[in-house]
Order: structure tokens, then C-alpha cells, then sequence
């Protein structure tokens, strides 16, 4: 084994017993230590995401481990990028060597991250509120715009994984700094309070710890559900929580699930959470889906027709990243070929990140969902009666086969009673329309038959 490897091993040893191993998983487990030259030690990451967030969180972590493994206190750090993985949008359309797109990501941005390792890129302005968002959102904007005089301290923002809590509670911080520079802001993970704590108690200089925190105007510690397995420090948790509460600092939360279901949580810390807020987010619905859709297009000045976007919508309603995720997939297609998208070719390309658990879908069973939803017999949606009512809901399901199922119209055509694939094609079109017009009735309608055919295909 090289040296390097050797390094590389005990780092990642030593770091593994700090940190959660959903954080290790996606942070540590990647780098590569890649050089050491005299002082200064170069880690290899997948993406300019990780030098932001291990800059933002892990900065002391690293510098502590790699002092402790080669015996030097003077150790300092570089990150240089993988270009194979790397997909961020910058990066690859930028040339240059590897080491200098590293520096270039910090430009401009260097003191109010350094000094409280928020993300600039979460604000207010780029988060869609829509259904399932709107009262989180517009508590956090309120704590946001009366920092150290908001009745919600803690806020605390509770909910699934990738809906947008840590742009919120980011966005909170963000906000506040630009209103005003002279703000104290510190933002940490969970892990990484905890990791400060346990090591600050070991050093016995807690108390100067605490000091350090009571500087601070907003602290926001993200995803809080990790506190339930480091008992040791919860003790110590719930003191610091009074301290930096007594001395009229806000605090600000976010956890995967409510407090009452983080059952190791000491019931102290659940009672003072409970005299904040706690509120939540959830999945968003069709229309706020289509608005995320376009405007993480737009952030990266692509454009995609509507036909597109409601494809993604309709089929991806899992949660955001999953969303931007197919977005980054298209225009990475898109990028690389140079090549306008058709929705042939989007459902193609997004073939795999639409959820497999689909595959138990088809005509009849859209069809038999549609005729519930409508009250209307299915043999009616086949047959060839022109009721308006039967008509619409006709419609919806033709709409529905075209954009759920990889049936040509031509074979749905078939299954509505031999109907030609341009009648298909035509009343899907219809929807479409007024799903682009974002008919609020027919918005409606849509995603609630879609919850339907995803509860009845899991
Ligand atoms: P969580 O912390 O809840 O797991 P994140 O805040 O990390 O989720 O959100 C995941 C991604 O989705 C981020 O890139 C974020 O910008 C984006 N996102 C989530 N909700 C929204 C929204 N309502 N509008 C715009 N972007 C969003
Ligand atoms: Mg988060």
C-alpha cells in the first residue's frame, strides 16, 4: 500500500467514528488523498459541492485528523477537483486546469461563507413556494427578517429528505447577512455541533465554546434527528440550547421527522423545542413540481418546452432533488450533444429515474382509476358516448397512458375502442394545454389522480 493510501485509511478511519453514516457515506468516503508535499496535503473530490461543503463543515475536522496522523500542527489543506465526476454545470463547460476551477469556486464569496458556512446559493428569491412549503416558508422568512425579535425561537423545520429544509434554514441565514453584514451567523450540521461539544468538553474549554456561541446573533444546526444516537453530549445539548436562548440568540432547527418521533431525543430538549415553532414541509404538488422544474432550468439559462417540464412533473413526485436531478440529466444531454430535446428523447433519457414501480401500470388500470375518480362506468370511456363529462374524463386518461405509460398512442388508441392515435394524441394535447395555462381545476384534478395511480402501483 502507498503512503498515501496508507494516510488516506487513517484519515478516513479517524473521521468515520465522528460523523453519522449517512454524512461519511456522501462526504468523506469519496476524497482521495492524492499528494502530500511538505505541508500542504491535496484531497482529490467528485465535485466542487464537496470542497463548498467540506470547507463549510468539515474544515476543523480534517485539519484536527491529518494533524494528529503525520505528527504536524502547520498542516493545510487542497482540493482539487475529479473532472470524470464532476457534473456541475460551471465546471464543465469550463476549461482550464483542475486546480485552478477549485480556486475560481470561492471568488467573491470567500469571507461571509468562511465566517458562517452558509451556502450562498440558498436564498429566498430561487425556492418556489407552493403547496406543502408555504407555512415553513413563510415562518423562516419572518425569523429571517426579525433575527434576535421573532416569537419562533427555535424554529424548527421538520420533513422528508429533499424538500428543501436546509435552502430554507440556509436561505434564513443568507437573508439576514444581506440585510445585514454585521450579523453573527453560524450554520453546522448536527454532527458537527456534536463533534464541537464532545471535543470541547475532552479539551475542557466549553465554556469558551459556549462564549464563542453566545456571539452569535442566529445559529442554525441542520438535520437535529442525528442528536437522538450521541446521548453523551445531550446533557451538555440542552444547556448550551438554554444558554444561547437566555442570551436572545435565535436558533433554528431542521430535523427528517417531528421531535416527538426522534425517540432518544431527551424529552428536555423536545419541551424546548416544542416553545418555538415547529413546522413542516412536504412534498409539493404538480404545479409548485412544474414551477421548481422551470425555474432550475431557468437558473441554468436552459430552456425546456412545457411538455417537458409536465412529463418530469407528472412522473417524477418524489421529491425536489429528484426533480433537479432530471433536469441536470436532460441538460447534460443537451450540453454534451448539442442537441434540442424532444419528449421522445426526454422520456428516453429520464427513462431511469422515472420510479420502476410503475412498471405494474397500464391502460386498463389507468382507465379503472380514471372511471373511480369520475364517477362514470369505465365502458363509457371506451365506448363511443360525447357527453362533455365523459369526454373529459376520456381525455384525462388518454393523457394520462401518454405521459405514464411507454404505450404509442396508437395501442392506446386501441384500448379506448379502436380510436385513431391522432385522437389520442389530440386530447392528451388538450390537457397539456391547460396544464401549460396552469388551469388551477384541471392542475388539481391531475395530481390527484396521480397520488391515486402512485399509492395503487407502490
Ligand atoms: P432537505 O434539506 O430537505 O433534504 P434540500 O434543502 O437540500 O433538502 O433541497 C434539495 C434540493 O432541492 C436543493 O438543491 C434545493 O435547492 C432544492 N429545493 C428544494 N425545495 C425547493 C423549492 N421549493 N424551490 C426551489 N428549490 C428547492
Ligand atoms: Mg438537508
Amino acid at each position: 500500500m502507498s503512503e498515501l493510501n496508507k494516510v488516506e485509511n487513517q484519515f478516513k478511519e479517524k473521521i468515520k467514528s465522528f460523523l453519522n453514516q449517512n454524512s461519511f457515506n456522501t462526504w468523506i468516503k469519496p476524497v482521495k488523498v492524492v499528494n502530500i508535499e511538505g505541508e500542504v496535503v491535496s484531497f482529490q473530490v467528485p465535485s466542487k459541492i464537496h470542497i463548498d461543503y467540506i470547507r463549510g463543515q468539515y474544515r476543523s475536522v480534517f485539519e484536527k485528523t491529518l494533524k494528529d496522523i503525520l505528527g504536524n500542527e502547520n498542516i493545510s489543506i487542497k482540493f482539487l477537483i475529479d473532472s470524470d465526476t464532476d457534473f456541475s454545470f460551471e465546471t464543465k463547460q469550463e476549461t482550464g486546469t483542475v486546480v485552478k476551477k477549485a480556486k475560481d469556486l470561492h471568488k467573491g464569496r470567500v469571507a461571509p461563507y468562511k465566517e458562517t458556512s452558509l451556502n450562498p446559493k440558498y436564498t429566498f428569491e430561487n425556492f418556489v413556494m407552493g403547496n406543502g412549503n408555504e407555512t415553513a416558508y413563510v415562518s423562516s422568512l419572518q425569523v429571517a427578517q426579525n433575527i434576535r425579535n421573532t416569537q419562533y425561537n427555535p424554529l424548527l423545520i421538520f420533513g422528508g429528505v429533499g424538500l428543501g429544509k436546509t435552502h430554507l434554514v440556509s436561505a434564513i441565514g443568507n437573508h439576514a447577512f444581506n440585510h445585514d453584514p454585521g450579523m453573527k451567523i453560524l450554520y453546522m450540521t448536527s454532527d458537527i455541533f456534536v463533534f464541537q461539544i464532545i471535543n470541547h468538553i475532552k479539551n475542557k474549554t466549553i465554556d469558551e465554546y459556549k462564549a464563542y456561541l453566545r456571539t452569535k446573533d442566529l445559529i442554525i444546526i441542520d438535520d437535529i434527528q442525528f442528536f437522538a444516537k450521541k446521548d453523551k453530549s445531550m446533557e451538555e445539548l440542552f444547556h448550551i440550547f438554554n444558554y444561547i436562548y437566555n442570551s436572545g440568540g435565535q436558533i433554528v432547527l431542521t430535523s427528517d421527522f417531528h421531535p416527538n418521533e426522534i425517540h432518544e431525543l431527551d424529552d428536555r430538549l423536545k419541551s424546548r423545542f416544542k416553545m418555538g415553532l415547529i413546522t413542516d414541509v412536504r412534498p409539493p404538488d404538480l404545479e409548485t413540481r412544474a414551477a421548481i422544474i422551470r425555474l432550475k432550468a431557468e437558473e441554468i439559462n436552459f430552456t425546456l418546452e412545457d411538455d417537458i417540464v409536465m412529463f418530469i412533473a407528472n412522473n417524477i413526485n418524489t421529491n425536489v432533488r429528484d426533480l433537479e436531478g432530471a433536469v441536470k440529466k436532460l441538460y447534460f444531454y443537451y450540453s454534451h450533444f448539442n442537441k434540442e430535446i424532444s419528449i421522445n428523447k426526454a422520456k428516453e433519457i429520464l427513462k431511469e429515474l422515472i420510479t420502476s414501480k410503475k412498471s405494474s401500470l397500464n391502460i386498463d388500470k389507468i382507465q379503472d382509476i380514471v372511471s373511480e375518480f369520475f364517477s362514470i362506468p369505465k365502458d363509457l370511456l371506451i365506448k363511443k358516448t360525447r357527453t362533455k363529462e365523459v369526454a373529459e374524463a376520456r381525455a384525462v386518461a388518454m393523457y394520462l397512458c401518454t405521459t405514464q405509460l411507454k404505450s404509442t398512442t396508437t395501442s392506446i388508441g386501441v384500448h379506448f375502442g379502436n380510436r385513431e392515435h391522432s385522437t389520442v394524441s389530440h386530447a392528451a394535447a388538450k390537457i397539456q394545454k391547460k396544464l401549460s395555462a396552469k388551469d388551477p381545476e384541471t392542475t388539481k384534478m391531475i395530481d390527484e389522480i396521480l397520488n391515486v395511480i402512485n399509492l395503487s402501483t407502490c
